[in-house]
């Protein structure tokens, strides 16, 4: 029975209270089970690392994330000073520059006693959103790998100091330019040009994609004059003693986009012109440099940070779920709510294994020379479940917080209510860069085809879901066969349709069976 009550008592002090003292390890025991399956015997010192850094990234750095995110914060550029002096400064909040060097000074990059620490870190920090961190890091990261492996001038060796060890303190963030106006995924239709110039080279042109524009230096991709084929180069934001100064390297930051996701994180649109540029290995092996380093640390970001984003959306719905009623019953108890929360949480519960169980086979096979024909096939997997994870877990991603929003009702959408929102435009980038959908479906197909005469693709598929029900690992090697069979994806004829469609399904249920794999053998480790 309900009768009137002008003085309506109603709250959401409960909730709100256990979400304020929510700790983004200390109570997630699915997590730290992961942990523990996957660290192997790293997991004492990891889960030390994880104990000191929860308070500050459950805490203080959640809440300075969502006071950033509010639209009168956005970040902007100031073209110029007040002496006419062209500056193009990134003005962030204060908050977001605190909280990035609080970020950076955890040393990230560095040589830790574990590999585990960072993806650990990382699977925290990225549950507070992009909130002009989570990019950078995952930039600073493939800018620090490409240069352990290819810094051979003093310029490139202090540049890696600068990311990986910091200097006086101070740790530089990267970022990354590959995509141009005419096309973001066709890296090697590139126009812009590197003019040499004694030992370096200059940049002329322009870049249109340019996310943490406030960074320190860029990788960007661009074609010495009169060859076809992109280099790679390294570019620092302003020349040793301009950075004060506010005198940018050769370049100007034309605008800034209005983006729908990771609107905490400028991108921008920049115009070079004789901007110094550091060649960093050979120049003719420059795409697949920033293809085999760079893009494949931002793509196993997109996997942890899917992962991190539904890991914290279920958490929340889920308790909501337990305080909020409606026709006098708790949500939590109404069948389809019940069936909602359990189906995200067995696919944030997935993507988290399966991204701690990739980034394991990442560790193990990273700098391994091909050698004999199991290692050069361990390779193959993890190259190409790098891809799959990628495009599964973004959509996964998206669908969760969606779902999970909905569980809050018409607060799900309210910005200041939850983060959910935010973590939901987050997610809709996700799916777009470091490689969109169709690009990487493209890529894994022909992937495939060129390995097949070493590497069948059935035992491909054996070798990937070593472990999972084997009807279904003899369904999914069968439809692998077949669509591989198929000699291309770009005729427009009708088979080639029907073979995308399957062929865009089978990657999800790839993806899947590895993750649920993943899942048992995370769960298995405490039985
Ligand atoms: C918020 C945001 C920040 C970004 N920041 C950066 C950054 O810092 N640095 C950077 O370099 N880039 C950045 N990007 C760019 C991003 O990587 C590109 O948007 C992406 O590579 C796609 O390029 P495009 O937008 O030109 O789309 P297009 O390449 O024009 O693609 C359009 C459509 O065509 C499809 N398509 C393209 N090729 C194929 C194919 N072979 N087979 C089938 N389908 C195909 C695509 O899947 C897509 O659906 C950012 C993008 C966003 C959204």
């Amino acid at each position: 029975m309900s009768l009137p009550d002008r003085h309506n008592p109603y709250n959401f002090d409960e909730f709100l209270q256990w979400r304020k003292n929510a700790n983004y390890y200390d109570d997630d025991p699915f997590f730290r089970q992961v942990l523990r399956r996957y660290t192997g015997k790293d997991f004492p010192v990891v889960d030390a690392e994880a104990k000191k850094i929860a308070p500050k990234v459950s805490y203080r750095w959640r809440d300075m994330a969502d006071s950033a995110a509010r639209p009168e914060e956005r970040p902007y550029v100031l073209h110029y000073d007040g002496h006419h002096n062209r500056i193009d400064r990134i003005v962030r909040p204060v908050e977001v520059e605190i909280m990035e060097r609080e970020i950076f000074s955890e040393a990230l990059f560095a040589r830790h006693s574990s590999k585990w620490i960072r993806p650990m870190k990382m699977f925290l920090i990225y549950q507070n959103g992009e909130a002009c961190i989570s990019c950078p890091i995952t930039c600073t990261e493939g800018l620090v790998a490409l240069l352990e492996q290819h810094a051979d001038t003093p310029e490139l060796r202090r540049i890696l100091e600068h990311c990986r060890d910091g200097i006086d303190g101070e740790y530089a963030i990267g970022a990354q330019y590959l995509s141009e106006i005419q096309g973001g995924s066709d890296v090697p239709s590139n126009l812009l040009e590197a003019v040499p110039d004694g030992l370096h080279y200059r940049l002329y042109g322009t870049k249109f994609f340019c996310s943490a524009t406030h960074a320190d230096y860029a990788v960007v991709t661009a074609k010495p004059t009169g060859a076809e084929k992109v280099g790679l180069f390294v570019v620092p934001s302003w020349l040793p003693g301009n950075r004060e100064r506010e005198i940018r390297n050769g370049y100007t930051i034309d605008r800034i986009k209005w983006k729908m996701g990771t609107s905490e994180l400028t991108t921008g649109e920049l115009t070079f012109n004789g901007a110094v540029a550091y060649p960093v290995g050979p120049l003719e092996r420059g795409l697949a440099n920033v293809v085999s380093i760079v893009l494949t640390y931002s793509r196993i970001t997109v996997g942890i940070s899917a992962a991190a984003f539904m890991t914290r959306a279920v958490r929340e719905a889920k308790q909501y779920s337990r305080m909020r009623s409606a026709f006098g019953l708790t949500i939590a108890n109404f069948p389809m709510v019940t069936n909602q929360i359990e189906a995200m949480e067995r696919t944030a519960r997935r993507t988290t294994a399966g991204s701690f169980r990739l980034y394991r086979d990442f560790l193990e096979t990273q700098g391994a020379e091909a050698g004999d024909d199991a290692s050069r096939r361990r390779k193959f997997n993890t190259r190409e479940l790098i891809m799959l994870q990628k495009i599964t877990a973004a959509y996964d991603s998206t669908d969760v917080l969606r779902a999970a929003m909905s569980i809050f009702g018409g607060h799900g959408v309210m910005e200041d209510f939850s983060s959910l929102p935010r973590l939901y435009r987050d997610s809709a980038v996700n799916e777009l860069w470091e490689g969109p959908r169709n690009v990487l479906l493209a890529q894994i197909h022909r992937d495939l085809q060129k390995a097949s005469s070493w590497y069948p693709p059935a035992n491909f598929v054996q070798e990937i879901l070593k472990g999972s029900d084997k009807d279904t690992v003899a369904r999914l090697a069968a439809e692998l066969v077949e669509i591989v069979s198929h000699p291309s994806l770009f005729n427009p004829d009708a088979t080639t349709r029907e073979i995308c469609a399957r062929w865009d399904n089978l990657c999800g249920e790839l993806t899947h069976a590895y993750q649920d794999a993943a899942a048992a053998e995370a769960s298995d480790s405490i039985s």
